[in-house]
């Protein structure tokens, strides 16, 4: 049960979610030298938030962190290592009344890039039929420094202990982050402010620095946040679309009842996307559901294929989950069916299943499942 684990209630700032020039400010406040600043900042992006560990730091600076700060907003509870390669990570959060929840992230090794799938909310605002983590209901909405902690704390993991696991073919797979994608736990546009501070906190060039193309949000389809996104940061932009017939995405995805396909469509259509590059539209196949003749023509007509790919994904199985998915031959039909046309389609390997770490199988263990 949440309530017996014993962490501290806090309001404090975070540490994870302070810029450098904002650091140096309070360091002049406490007292202390300005130029401790960076030297925390580096520690912060080799993922080490915890000042007892940092070595260059003298003691009394340590203890003013300790006492001013939330250092490490989060908690390593579990870690879980798949077969090929991908971990999945369960973390507590410590902030005042959300003391003890739970949220996962998980660190998708490939041969060319490492991507962190991170987390915006404990549990969902919204309730997609289909996804593990709808089942949960809504429990919190992360602060920027909860969202960018779980990036530091799975950088600090894989830098004490490197991916060994080999891709299929026999490669070495990437023990950096180089890739962030918004698909963990939660409706980031639901939680729009700290998912944007947290983008912005990602990006700053003291900070990791990661580039606005290698971080994707994805989006069950908010269009009003859609847009803001597109104008304050417009980062890569994936879709939950699931189905381009209005009645069946009523069902799959139940915000379409408010955001309809056609403002869905309208709001793709201004979305900043650079050269070469494209919006995701996500499609979960499930048998019997959404893969039947009329779902292809349907989502054929949707797609406009020259800023937009489809993603076609396989279903993961959770406990009690109403669906099952399309075979892996329909699959293969439906993404041939859909290029036949003149768009691009992929079909996304699902990766550490095996923990459930999959795609929508993130629900992590808190109060409501003990
Ligand atoms: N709330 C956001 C991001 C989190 S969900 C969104 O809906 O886009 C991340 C992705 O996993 C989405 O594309 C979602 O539709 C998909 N997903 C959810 N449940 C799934 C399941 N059981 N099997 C496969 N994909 C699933
Ligand atoms: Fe929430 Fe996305 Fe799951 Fe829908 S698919 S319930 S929006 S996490």
């Amino acid at each position: 049960m949440t309530e017996q684990i014993p962490f501290p209630s806090t309001d404090k700032l975070q540490l994870p979610a302070i810029l450098l020039p904002q650091l140096k400010v309070l360091m002049q406040d406490w007292g202390k030298p300005a130029f401790r600043a960076k030297q925390i900042i580096d520690w912060c992006n080799k993922g080490i938030l915890d000042p007892d560990a940092m070595k260059n730091i003298p003691g009394d600076v340590r203890d003013t962190l300790k006492d001013k700060l939330l250092c490490e907003p989060l908690t390593l509870i579990r870690r879980e290592c798949s077969t090929d390669g991908t971990r999945k990570y369960v973390f507590a959060l410590k902030r005042g009344r959300f003391a003890g929840k739970m949220v996962e992230s998980v660190f998708i090794p490939e041969e060319k890039r490492g991507t962190v799938c991170i987390s915006s909310q404990v549990g969902c605002v919204l309730d997609c039929p289909f996804c593990h983590t709808g089942t949960q209901g809504f429990e919190a909405n992360l602060s920027a420094g909860e969202i960018v902690a779980q990036v530091l704390a799975i950088k600090a993991d894989l830098r004490t202990e490197p991916i060994s696991a080999r891709s299929i073919d026999g490669d070495t797979l990437h023990s950096d982050i180089t890739h962030i994608v918004y698909m963990g736990m939660g409706e980031p546009m639901a939680n729009e402010a700290a998912v944007h501070e947290s983008i912005a906190l990602l990006m700053d060039e003291d900070a990791l620095h990661i580039s606005r193309r290698r971080i994707t949000v994805s989006t069950s389809g908010l269009t009003p946040q859609i847009e803001r996104l597109g104008e304050l940061h417009p980062v890569n932009l994936a879709i939950s679309l699931h189905s381009a017939i209005e009645e069946k995405r009523d069902t799959l995805v139940p915000i379409n009842r408010k955001y309809p396909l056609q403002t869905l469509r309208e709001c793709l259509n201004t979305y900043p996307v650079r050269k070469q590059r494209h919006i995701t539209l996500e499609y979960v196949l499930l048998d019997g559901i959404n893969d039947q003749q009329e779902d292809l023509n349907a989502l054929i007509a949707f797609v406009n294929p020259e800023r937009e790919r489809v993603n076609l994904i396989q279903f993961n199985a959770f406990p009690g989950s109403p669906y099952s998915g399309s075979s892996k031959n329909h699959m293969k039909a439906f993404a041939q069916e859909l290029i036949s046309k003149g768009i691009r389609a992929t079909v996304r390997r699902s990766r550490g299943d095996d923990i459930m770490a999959a795609c929508g199988q993130l629900k992590a263990n808190t109060k409501a499942d003990t």
